[in-house]
């Protein structure tokens, strides 16, 4: 089984980028679980169509007894669609939540059959409960999504931190950076060097594009809403080069200092 975590800056791009990954996993011929955490449970909108109502945490806070049906959802072409859910806005820890809920789901063994589970995680490393699916080794393959935004790849180079830490004593790997475009000069040259900095490689280059915005206003993937679409071919081609990826390493985390100068160098 394939155990995937995609990070990323918030607003980058993970949910939507995770949703057409899943899609075209599918489309592959592969079983597929897709598992939202992040408190805003918005990562599997664009499979199932809606947001998700029933998260793993609220079930837990209001049944006695949780079964697998009341937390597994079915999504576009039967993927399995999980969201670990949050505490009610300003109240208690978005990753103590992540805790709760991934054990959960380890407890009634929801997951068995999928060829490939892809977590979708919030944000920084910053706290450990978002650390969780690579500290604990729910995942083992990290993909961090990013523009060439400098705040974008500082936060991609902290995850790359957390990934260097929990390599050191776990299987973790970096798989690639996955550029989510965002029209900044010289972008996709940005973030090859960028990659190659932290000793891993740009897997995927994707285009900021106006199909994304209209399928997620129809909430659909873009694999759905436009099959025909360069844009859907991008997505196929992420999921190709993350199925036969066989350069995963232990990333290289670069200072603050040079990080800066990387971007100036490439940002005029
Ligand atoms: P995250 O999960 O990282 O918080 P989202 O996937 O929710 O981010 O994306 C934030 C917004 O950016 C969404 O409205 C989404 O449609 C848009 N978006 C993401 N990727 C692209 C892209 N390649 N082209 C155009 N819009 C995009
Ligand atoms: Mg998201």
């Amino acid at each position: 089984m394939l155990k995937i975590a995609i990070y990323g800056k918030g607003g980058i791009g993970k949910s939507t980028t995770a949703a057409n990954l899943s899609a075209a996993l599918s489309e592959a011929g592969l079983k597929v679980c897709q598992i939202g955490c992040d408190p805003k449970n918005d990562s599997t909108r664009l499979l199932l169509g809606h947001i998700c109502k029933q998260t793993v945490l609220d079930t837990v806070r209001d049944k006695e007894e949780v079964l697998p049906e009341d937390i597994v959802h079915f999504g576009y072409r039967g993927i399995k669609c999980v969201e670990a859910g949050g505490p009610e806005p300003g109240v208690g820890c978005a990753g103590r939540g992540i805790i709760v809920a991934l054990e959960k789901l380890r407890e009634l063994d929801v997951i068995g059959e999928e060829d490939v589970l892809l977590y979708d995680v919030l944000g920084d490393v910053v706290c450990g409960g978002f650390a969780v699916p690579i500290r604990e080794g729910y995942a083992s393959d990290i993909y961090i999504v990013s523009s060439g935004e400098l705040m974008s790849l500082y936060a991609a180079n902290n995850i790359a931190k957390g990934i260097k830490r929990f390599a050191q004593r776990g299987n973790v790997r970096l798989g690639g950076i996955i550029g989510n475009g965002r029209n900044t000069p010289n972008e996709k040259q940005l973030l090859e060097e960028f990659a190659q900095r932290l000793h891993t490689r740009l897997i995927a280059f994707i285009p900021r594009d106006i199909v994304v915005n209209k399928a997620e206003n129809n909430r659909q993937t873009v694999l759905q809403y436009a099959p025909e679409s360069a844009q859907a071919q991008v997505y196929r081609d992420l999921s190709q080069a993350i199925l036969h990826n066989e350069e995963l390493s232990i990333p290289m985390p670069m200072s603050f200092e040079d990080l800066e100068k990387l971007v100036a160098d490439y940002g005029h």
